[in-house]
C-alpha cells in the first residue's frame, strides 16, 4: 500500500519540475483585467469606469499579459456564440452569464472537451500536489461518519471533481476501514463529459452496465454514479459532500457603484467587434442578490464600498446544500481560495499558468473568482435551523488538526530521496507560508506554500476552508 502510495507521489513529482514554473490558481495573485485599456461609452450603456479599487496590489512578481493582439484572427465557435447572443438579446450579457459560457458552454466551454490541469495544462490544484490532500480530506470524512453514528449508506458526494485525484486518495486512504468504505454511495457532480472519463479512469471504474453514469470504483469496491447538477443526487441518506476549488467556478455578478446608484458590470461588442465591458444604465435582476448581500456587510464594509463581486450561484447552492444535510444528517466541506469579507473585484483568467486578459479568447482560459466565505456562512444559516456552520480557518490549520504532520512523517520512513524531496515539496505547497526554507533547487522551482498563501491582494486573501454539519 504504501509503495504504491510513494509511486504515485513520485509520479506527481513529475508537476513540479516542468519549466516553466508552475503557479497554483492559489499561489498566484489576482489582477483585474479592468487594467486593459477602458472603451468608450455606447449609446445604451456607458462604459465601465476605471474601478477605484480600494486595495493595493503588488504586481511586482506578476506576469503582464500583452495588450490585445490588433491582428485580426476569425472568431472562435464559441466568441461565435457569444456574440450571437449579445446580438439578438439586443443589448450585453452580465459578467456572470459570459462566466458561465466561458467556462461550461456544452461544445467549447473551458472544462468541457480536455484536461486542465497540471504542467501541461493551464493550472494545479492542491489534489495533483500531493496524495496527502485526499487522505485528510479521508481523515474529515471518517471523523464525521463515526459522529453520526456510523450509518450503514452515506453518499458521498464531490462536486467539480477535477481528474477524480482527491475521490481516489481518499479513496485509497480510507480503504482500511471497511464498515466506512463499504456504506458508501459516491456520486460525481461534473458537468464535463471529457473530465467525467477521467474519473472513470482514475477511481479504476469498471461499468456495472452498458450506461457509463454508474459503475463501481476498484479502489475500495463503492457505487460511483455522475451526475450534472447537485439536484439530480438522490437524498433521504446522510449526505457528506465536498467542492474543492468548484465554488470559484461559478459565475459571478459585479457591480459598480456610480452616480446612478448601484449598476452592473457587462459584457458587449464595441464596434471594432471586441469584447468590451460596460455597465448597465439600470438596475438588473441580480440586484436583488447584491441588497441581500449587503445585508450581511459589516457597517465599515458598507462604507467602503465601491464594487461589489457576488455569486448568486453560490449562494443557492449553498442553500440547497444546508437543506439537505438539514433534512438528510451529514457535512459539507467548501475548500478554495477567498476571503473573509465582502468581495469587490476578484475575477481573473488563467491560461497556461499565466494571467491572461478576461476578455481575450473566452474558452482558452479559466475563470476563476474568489470565494466569499461569509456569503456561504449566511446562506447556510438562513437555509436550515439544523446545521452549524465552523470556519473560515486556512488550509493550514484544517490540514494541520487532521494530522498531515504525522502522515508525512510516516511516509518519509519509508521512501527513497527523489520521493522524500517530493513529499516535502508537496507538503509544503498544501500547509507552508510563502517559499519553502528547505528548498536547495532551482529557485524558479521552489514549492511556494499555499497553506496561508503569500498575501498579495490583501491581509486577508487566504485559502479557506469552511464547513457545516446537522446538528
Ligand atoms: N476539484 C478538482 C477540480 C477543480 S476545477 C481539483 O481540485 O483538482 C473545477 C471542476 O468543476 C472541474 O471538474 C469542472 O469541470 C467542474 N465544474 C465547473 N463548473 C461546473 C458546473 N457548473 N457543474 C458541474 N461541474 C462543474
Amino acid at each position: 500500500m504504501l509503495r504504491k502510495l510513494l509511486t504515485q507521489t513520485s509520479s506527481r513529482r513529475l508537476l513540479f519540475s516542468g519549466v516553466p514554473p508552475l503557479f497554483s490558481k492559489s499561489t498566484i495573485s489576482p489582477f483585474s483585467s479592468l487594467s486593459s485599456s477602458p472603451e468608450p461609452p455606447s449609446s445604451e450603456s456607458p462604459a465601465v469606469e476605471h474601478p477605484g479599487t480600494t486595495i493595493s496590489i503588488d504586481r511586482s512578481s506578476l506576469y503582464t499579459p500583452p495588450d490585445h493582439s490588433h491582428e485580426s484572427t476569425p472568431d472562435s465557435e464559441l466568441v461565435k456564440h457569444l456574440k450571437s447572443i449579445i446580438k439578438f438579446r439586443g443589448g450585453p450579457i452580465s459578467v456572470a452569464e459570459y462566466m458561465e459560457e466561458v467556462l461550461t458552454n456544452p461544445k467549447a466551454g473551458f472544462y468541457m472537451n480536455r484536461d486542465v490541469f497540471g504542467a501541461q495544462g493551464d493550472f494545479i490544484t492542491s489534489p495533483e500536489v500531493s496524495q496527502m490532500f485526499g487522505e485528510m480530506i479521508g481523515v474529515w470524512t471518517v471523523c464525521l461518519w463515526e459522529q453520526m453514528g456510523r450509518p450503514e449508506r452515506v453518499n458521498l458526494v464531490e462536486l467539480g471533481p477535477g481528474r477524480g485525484t482527491l475521490m481516489a486518495d481518499l479513496l485509497r486512504g480510507t480503504s482500511k476501514f471497511k464498515n466506512f468504505t463499504e456504506s458508501l454511495h459516491i456520486h460525481l457532480v461534473e458537468c464535463s463529459p471529457a473530465l467525467q472519463k477521467l474519473q472513470h479512469q482514475n477511481l479504476k471504474c469498471t461499468d456495472e452496465s452498458s450506461s457509463e453514469k454508474k459503475a463501481v470504483s476498484s479502489l475500495a469496491g463503492t457505487p460511483v454514479h455522475w451526475h450534472a447538477t447537485l439536484q439530480e443526487v438522490p437524498s433521504g441518506v446522510p449526505t457528506l459532500i465536498i467542492a474543492h476549488e468548484f465554488y470559484d467556478a461559478l459565475p459571478v455578478h459585479q457591480f459598480q457603484k456610480s452616480t446612478r446608484g448601484w449598476c452592473e458590470k457587462m459584457v458587449d461588442v464595441g464596434e471594432d467587434s471586441k469584447f468590451r465591458f460596460v455597465l448597465s444604465p439600470q438596475p438588473t435582476p441580480a440586484a436583488l442578490y447584491l441588497m441581500k448581500r449587503c445585508t450581511w456587510a459589516t457597517p465599515e464594509e458598507r462604507e467602503k464600498m465601491e464594487h461589489v463581486e457576488i455569486s448568486p450561484k453560490s449562494m443557492d447552492l449553498t442553500q440547497e446544500m444546508a437543506k439537505r444535510i438539514g433534512s438528510d444528517g451529514g457535512g459539507a466541506l467548501i475548500i478554495d481560495y477567498g476571503m473573509n469579507a465582502i468581495i469587490s473585484d476578484s475575477l481573473q483568467a488563467i491560461r497556461k499558468h499565466k494571467f491572461v486578459n478576461i476578455l481575450d479568447d473566452p474558452g482558452s482560459a479559466d475563470l476563476s473568482a474568489y470565494v466569499d466565505f461569509p456569503s456561504i456562512k449566511h446562506s447556510a444559516e438562513e437555509a436550515s435551523e439544523n446545521v452549524s456552520v465552523h470556519g473560515p480557518m486556512t488550509q493550514s490549520q484544517f490540514l494541520g488538526s487532521l494530522g498531515i504532520n504525522f502522515r508525512v512523517d510516516a511516509l518519509l520512513q519509508n521512501c527513497n530521496d527523489e520521493q522524500a524531496e517530493s513529499l516535502r515539496a508537496g507538503y509544503w505547497q498544501l500547509v507552508g507560508d510563502g517559499e519553502a526554507p528547505f528548498w536547495e533547487g532551482p529557485n524558479e522551482q521552489t514549492p511556494i506554500g499555499m497553506g496561508t498563501r503569500k498575501l498579495k491582494l490583501s491581509e486577508k486573501e487566504t485559502f479557506f476552508l469552511t464547513w457545516f454539519i446537522s446538528q
